[in-house]
């Protein structure tokens, strides 16, 4: 009887806690919500001047991508090294890891507290090539020149921003299991059932859209996939429309698609 009784009151603690942390929940949501609508229109400027995947996006759609960027830059801590600071540098880098997780449910890249904004290419480690962005556990490095070129620029497929969130994300769901979004990870099992032999024929050789750089390991043709599906969309599809089907299976998202929709003004 003893035990039932324990039983119980840990049972009724546990519900209860529950309770108490969804209401502190949902209040910290509303509290942000009002926070965010102070501000709303200082995210839409910067974002719809400078990123076209915004301003195909339903108005919906839209203030959903906004809030979610205001809480992403709100989460992290940004540092610059050797650049000058400039207001829309990490609502852009915000927004970029926004338009690769929209689809998804976690968005946060929790286990990335920090996020470097360098100036120009730099060197790292023993690499002798100079590095334009890389993700590590200590943060997400990117260089603003790099970035701002790569979200600027619509005949290069090049966008290191949106490579390096690439890695991130793959990083919280796969390396550290601190984020991890039901769909993306179980979907990841069927992308790579399409995406591996079409990586090891790289290896072996063969040539695709992906350049040469997406056969250096499977890391990298993960990044590289990911800016080819947002930066080229069409002629990914055309030439490889298994990987492009599964791309939009795993990230729950078709850029195709979204380029036939009218641009919200
Ligand atoms: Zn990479």
């Amino acid at each position: 009887m003893e035990v039932f009784l324990i039983y119980l009151a840990l049972f009724g603690t546990v519900l209860l806690l529950k309770f108490l942390s969804g209401y502190v929940y949902a209040y910290l949501i509303k509290k942000r919500k009002k926070e965010f609508g102070q501000q709303q229109d200082y995210y839409f400027r910067i974002v719809s001047g400078n990123i076209r995947y915004f301003n195909r996006l339903s108005p919906v759609e839209q203030e959903k991508f906004l809030f979610r960027t205001y809480l992403f830059h709100h989460q992290k801590k940004f540092h610059y090294v050797g650049v000058t600071t400039q207001p829309e540098m990490p609502v852009l880098i915000s927004a970029v890891a926004v338009q690769l997780t929209m689809g998804l449910e976690r968005f946060s890249l929790n286990y990335f507290k920090d996020i470097y904004v360098l100036k120009h290419d730099y060197h790292y480690g023993y690499y002798s090539l100079p590095f334009m962005g890389h993700v590590d556990n200590s943060g997400i490095y990117l260089s603003w020149d790099n970035f701002y070129q790569g979200i600027k620029n619509s005949s290069d497929v090049s966008n290191v921003g949106m490579h390096e969130m690439a890695h991130a994300l793959a990083y919280v769901n796969f390396v550290t299991k601190t984020e991890e979004d039901r769909h993306f990870s179980q979907e990841f099992r069927y992308f790579s059932k399409v995406a591996r032999p079409i990586f090891q024929a790289m290896q072996r050789g063969q040539r695709n859209l992906l350049g040469d750089y997406a056969a250096t390991n499977y890391h990298e043709f993960w990044a590289v996939s990911v800016e080819t599906f947002f930066g080229n969309p069409v002629r990914f599809q055309h030439q490889l429309p298994e990987l492009y089907a599964a791309m939009v299976k795993l990230l729950n998202q078709d850029p195709v698609a979204q380029l036939k929709r009218p641009v919200e003004s």
